[in-house]
């Protein structure tokens, strides 16, 4: 027999997670005018997606991301600990088109999947990840090493959970979210990847969301996690905020274009819209560094230079 509550429970959660969306999605933060380059970056964007059209309030604009990663540039940090990833798949809950990228979205309610160390100086909890990518294999990653860009980038979305009880408050704070950065490059199918890429064709359109279960993200870390940039910038999206510790693995990891075809084959379009728009190049153009040193795990020397990867 089906009960109310095996009914209404669901359908609760369901109503919370299209609370939070909104709130992630739509929250707006009022700021100063953007600068000029954030402005003409958002004018060449204007073509690509309707969410870089209409005016755009940055709240400082001085930490913005994406940026290059000037390898020559970068700062040899030794106290620099390993990153402590520990993920539990069963945290895994679904898939969402969100009209700009995938979202690969987790329980959050607890501190079972988590990043600590590095630069970090809080526990931060995973809620997230998705992906940026380019309708070629010439480009496609929010960041570049020393100009180079890669087909796809990783973002996997943390936030802190000693500091703040929920995403949407951490968004908006001083060491809010921690976000790890992986490089895709073209190479040999990657096992691991392919069981959400199976997943993809059931979220082909805007607003629609499946079940996934069972994700364990490590599968898409490289072999060494020990080699990483950290810098302060700002979420790539709306509402940009400024409260980012990211860090950017060395290493890429390897994807077919196979794979990155059914990336591309996604819609940033709802299924009633007579137009359809393939979902590719949903990254956001380069901000300036700055002031900003970027911090390095390793010394680059050392390890060789990591274009060469
Ligand atoms: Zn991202």
């Amino acid at each position: 027999m089906v009960t109310l509550s095996a009914i209404l429970t669901p359908l609760g959660r369901q109503l919370q997670r299209q609370l939070r969306r909104e709130l992630r999605d739509h929250r707006w933060i009022p700021g100063r005018r953007c600068s000029l380059t954030v402005c003409s970056s958002k004018y060449v964007l204007s073509a690509m997606h309707p969410m870089w059209q209409g005016p755009l309030a940055v709240p400082g604009g001085d930490r913005q991301s994406p940026i290059d990663i000037a390898v020559r540039k970068t700062q040899w940090d030794r106290q620099l600990k390993p990153l402590e990833m520990r993920y539990d798949p069963r945290t895994c809950q679904q898939i969402w088109n969100n009209g700009y990228s995938f979202m690969v979205e987790y329980d959050d309610t607890t501190d079972r999947s988590t990043v600590k160390g590095g630069p970090l100086e809080d526990q931060y909890r995973l809620c997230q990840f998705h992906f940026h990518w380019g309708e070629s294999n010439a480009w496609g990653s929010e960041h570049s090493v020393d100009r180079r860009l890669f087909p796809a980038e990783l973002h996997l979305v943390h936030w802190n959970s000693d500091k703040y009880s929920l995403f949407e408050e951490a968004v908006m704070e001083e060491n809010g979210l921690g976000v790890v950065g992986v490089f895709l490059k073209l190479g040999k199918r990657h096992e691991g990847l392919q069981k959400l890429v199976d997943a993809l064709p059931a979220v082909r359109h805007k607003d629609s969301v499946v079940e996934f279960g069972r994700f364990d993200p490590t599968c898409l870390l490289p072999e060494n996690t020990e080699d990483y940039w950290t810098y302060y910038g700002s979420l790539t999206t709306p509402p940009l905020t400024e409260t980012v510790t990211w860090m950017v693995m060395k290493q890429p990891i390897e994807v077919s274009h196979d794979q990155l075809a059914v990336f591309r084959s996604l819609l940033f379009t709802s299924a009633e819209e007579e137009v359809q728009r393939s979902m590719v190049n949903n990254f956001r153009v380069q901000q300036p560094v700055g002031g900003r040193s970027v911090r390095s795990s390793f010394d680059p020397f050392q390890h060789g230079e990591p274009s060469a990867l």
